[in-house]
């Protein structure tokens, strides 16, 4: 690289905001689909939950992971994605800025990049758009519970949807007429009328769509084959060699209990 010349347009460079992350605190970066009701709509997720847009969401947030460096863990649903820093991170000097836009644009190049692993011949009808933010959380417990705050968020709204999409896909009742049936009721009231109107156990709906994707580091064995060349040997031959790596696997457990945490002790550990 050719020496950094100081012209005496240098001063400019002071006019940047210093966005240093406090030392010490865990680093999460959320994203969040721009617009995803209408992202949604145009392109025929089915109602309550899309499987293709859940697991291209994965997709990406597994991109991130293995690109950038030091995220330790991370929990979607829906449009999000929240990736936690490990709390000494030193990447970029902890700047901020840094952080939030390579985790977005990363996340957003992935999700044009692979979207047509998902969606096969369906065509993608306009580039996507993500927002993020950057919050520092000082203590594991502030930690824990900001991801069981996001947790409690994907059963909430995952319940209402459930029940909501019923009345509407099964009892042909009007959007407004749905909303309006749901209107003050608690979440016992939406389990009763899955229950008794649709024979559905709430209970059993499926793991991804109740708890949402912990994506944590886990060493897996991996079987390739190479072609080598044995030195008294002279035609090349097909071996299998197993190597560990580690990957960023999909896990859609509680997060909002200690279990996890207790099966899990790495991932506080800094
Ligand atoms: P960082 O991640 O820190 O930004 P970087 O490798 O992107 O690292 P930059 O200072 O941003 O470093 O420099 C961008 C580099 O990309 C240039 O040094 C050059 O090598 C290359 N580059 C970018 N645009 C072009 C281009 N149009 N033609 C040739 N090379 C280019
Ligand atoms: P904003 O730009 O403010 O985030 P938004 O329309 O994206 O607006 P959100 O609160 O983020 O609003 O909600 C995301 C919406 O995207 C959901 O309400 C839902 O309609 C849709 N959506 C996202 N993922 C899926 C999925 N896997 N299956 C079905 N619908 C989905
Ligand atoms: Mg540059
Ligand atoms: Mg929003
Ligand atoms: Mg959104
Ligand atoms: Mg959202
Ligand atoms: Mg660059």
């Amino acid at each position: 690289r050719a020496p950094m010349a100081k012209s005496k347009f240098e001063y400019v460079r002071d006019f940047e905001a210093d966005d240093t992350c406090l030392p010490n605190c865990w680093v999460v970066t959320r994203l969040d689909g721009r617009n995803f009701h209408r992202f949604a709509e145009q392109h025929g997720f089915s109602k309550p939950n899309d499987d293709r847009a859940l697991h291209l969401m994965t997709k990406c947030a597994q991109t991130v992971m293995q690109e950038l460096e030091d995220i330790v863990m991370a929990y979607g649903q829906s449009d999000e994605y929240s990736f936690v820093f490990k709390k000494k991170s030193n990447w970029f000097k902890r700047r901020a800025s840094k952080f939030m836009t390579h985790v977005v644009s990363q996340f957003a190049s992935s999700y044009v990049f692979y979207w047509k692993d998902y969606f096969k011949d369906q065509p993608l009808l306009y580039p996507p758009g993500f927002d993020g933010r950057v919050v520092l959380y000082p203590s594991n417990q502030n930690l824990k519970d900001y991801l069981s705050w996001r947790q409690a968020d994907c059963h909430i709204n995952n319940l209402y949807n459930t029940v909501f999409w019923m009345l509407v896909q099964r009892s042909g009742l009007t959007p407004v007429q749905a909303q309006d049936r749901l209107q003050g009721t608690l979440a016992g009231d939406k389990n009763e009328i899955l229950f008794s109107e649709f024979n559905i156990n709430y209970n059993n709906e499926p793991l991804i769509y109740r708890k949402g994707t912990v994506l944590i580091w886990q060493k897996v064995k991996e079987v390739t084959t190479k072609r080598i060349k044995l030195p008294k040997e002279t035609e090349e031959k097909e071996v299998e060699v197993t190597r560990t790596r580690s990957k960023a696997v999909p896990l859609h457990c509680d997060i909002i209990g200690d279990q996890f945490w207790e099966d899990y002790p790495e991932i506080l550990a800094d």
